[in-house]
């Protein structure tokens, strides 16, 4: 019920962003940057001229994964029909999930798209455009588990190992409800995959992580199923600096119109088949 509180929180405060519009402070033209435009009046820069830089942790399926040597996937997509609204060409880093956030930050990238949750801690960071997409923690479990709900993994006495990604969602709940309550213990990864891994080899006794990855990892290793309760719903959004008010004005106005007129869900649909 908290995650529930907390997940709706989240959004509602990012429609209320999207309702009053975004009114940061005004830009002082300090940026080092340069700048684009997207033919309408209004001008924007960008890390690196002409280009939408995205800031990524390529090993979420279907959101952002590799394939061929290039970076695939939902977000992937998401990206290039923001930066082709904007006439720019886009770049996708690749980093670890922690880093996202800091290269927002630090100036080195225009546009974290991550499978990321908007959650009010990195609210303090950085500004969520709308949200595109909806997620839900899962447990991952072995098929002969005696875990069979979220209600065993932190029942009193539970005393189970929980792998997470670091930094995660499923990393925070866990922190707080397993570890922190005292219940269990939370074994944190680089990489989901890694913590699949160790599900595998015997090291944690579960995975708690976002639904779709979770459907990506079971088709791919034997012996592996998803429970059916769920243990969070999130939004997922793109995650912008808060120095750069005009960029994350185009930006999330750009999403806005492709989710109106149904570009989003066509992108979604084509990696996520209905049940
Ligand atoms: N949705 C989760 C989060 O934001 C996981 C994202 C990810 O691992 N890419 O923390």
């Amino acid at each position: 019920m908290k995650k529930l509180i907390m997940s709706l929180l989240a959004s509602a405060m990012v429609l209320s962003m999207a309702a009053c519009g975004n009114t940061p402070a005004s830009n002082d033209g300090s940026q080092e940057s340069a700048s684009g435009s997207t033919g309408e009046g209004s001008s924007f820069t960008t890390v690196v001229e002409g280009k939408l830089t995205m800031a990524t942790n390529a090993t979420f399926p279907p959101y952002e994964y590799v394939e061929g040597g290039n970076i695939t996937g939902i977000d992937a997509e998401i990206a290039a029909a923001i930066a082709g609204k904007l006439g720019l060409e886009l770049q996708i880093d690749d980093m670890q999930f922690t880093a996202i956030t800091e290269s927002i930050k630090n100036g080195k990238a225009d546009i974290g798209l991550a499978g990321m949750t908007v959650t009010p801690d990195r609210q303090e960071e950085v500004d969520f455009t709308v949200s595109y997409a909806t997620g839900i923690q899962v447990v991952i479990v072995t098929e002969d588990s005696s875990i069979t709900s979220v209600d065993d993994l932190l029942a009193e006495g539970a005393n189970h190992k929980v792998g997470v990604q670091l930094n995660t969602t499923g990393d925070m709940f866990t922190t707080d409800d397993v570890e922190g309550a005292g219940k269990g213990e939370v074994i944190r990864y680089d990489k989901g995959a890694d913590a699949v891994q160790a599900l595998k080899t015997g090291k944690v006794d579960c995975v708690v992580i976002d639904n779709e990855p979770a459907k990506a990892f079971v088709a791919e290793n034997e012996g592996l199923k998803v429970l059916e309760t769920e243990y969070a719903v999130e939004d997922y959004a793109a995650a912008m600096s808060k120095d750069n008010p005009a960029l994350y004005e185009a930006v999330n106005t750009a999403l806005q119109e492709l989710i109106a007129d149904g570009t989003i869900q066509g992108i979604i649909d084509k990696y996520i088949k209905a049940e």
